[in-house]
């Protein structure tokens, strides 16, 4: 009788491991599979074969979570910049000051993802007065590879432009500042947007402003941007450099 009592135990304890084993295999294969997706839709992304996105598919945010936060995300920087470092490498700068180079801002030189943590990394709709809010704060950290390249290519004698779609009126001094205590001394000029070009789209207002530059006389070498509307356009430079950005899109 004991026997078959200790019997029937063992088969019901092996019967409950099966099914949670069960389960968790079922978890970690819907995980792989979203994980997959996160991973196709990224690229999609960066390819440029997905525009005009509003905001992350929700079942991304595991993915991307894992990609801003992880640690890949800063290697991808840092590989890019190491390929415009080569190249900046092999430009011979001439002595008139000419030889420019331009940045975008946001998430190019200094960093947001703490803003769109908050976010679920752009699972959540953007809204312009909370990004408004952050940005007052002036506490955007710098992302360190591209400091490295802005610091080279100040070194070298380029004259560097950051170019941003922030909003002169209210975000120039803050971001000025912002720039500075993170680091970005020695720039040429820093570029927001005017009255001028207000309701444009950020292709036509950075290719007005490119435009701009070139016909002071400027040289444009590279233009580096975290936005397909930073590399767009016209007067775009000799080359241009993506960086990664999965949390938003900007037209
Ligand atoms: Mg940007």
């Amino acid at each position: 009788m004991v026997q078959r009592v200790i019997e029937g135990i063992t088969i019901l304890f092996e019967l409950l491991v099966k099914f949670v084993l069960s389960v968790q295999k079922g978890d970690s294969h819907h995980d792989n599979k979203e994980d997959s997706y996160g991973l196709s839709w990224r690229l999609a992304v960066e390819t440029n074969n997905v525009r005009g996105w509003k905001t992350v598919p929700h079942k991304c945010y595991k993915h991307v979570e894992k990609y801003m936060s992880g640690g890949q995300y800063e290697l991808d920087l840092k590989l890019i910049v190491d390929q415009i470092i080569e190249y900046a490498s092999q430009i011979s700068v001439a002595s008139d000051g000419f030889d420019a180079w331009i940045l975008d801002v946001d998430d190019t030189c200094i960093s947001n993802i703490s803003y769109y943590k908050a976010m679920r990394f752009g699972c959540e709709a953007f809204d312009s007065s909370k990004f408004k809010a952050w940005i007052m704060k002036g506490m955007c950290p710098a992302n360190g590879a591209v400091l490295g390249l802005f610091n080279k290519l100040i070194e070298r004698g380029f004259k560097v432009f950051f170019l941003t779609g922030r909003d002169q009126a209210t975000h120039l001094q803050i971001t000025a500042h912002n720039l500075h205590t993170q680091g970005f001394i020695g720039y040429q000029r820093l570029i927001l947007r005017s009255g001028e070009d207000k309701g444009k789209s950020a292709v036509r207002y950075k290719s007005r402003i490119r435009k701009e530059l070139e016909e002071e006389g400027y040289r444009i070498w590279g233009n580096v941007g975290d936005q397909w509307s930073d590399l767009q356009g016209e007067c775009l430079g000799k080359r241009t450099f993506k960086l990664p950005n999965p949390m938003y899109y900007i037209s």
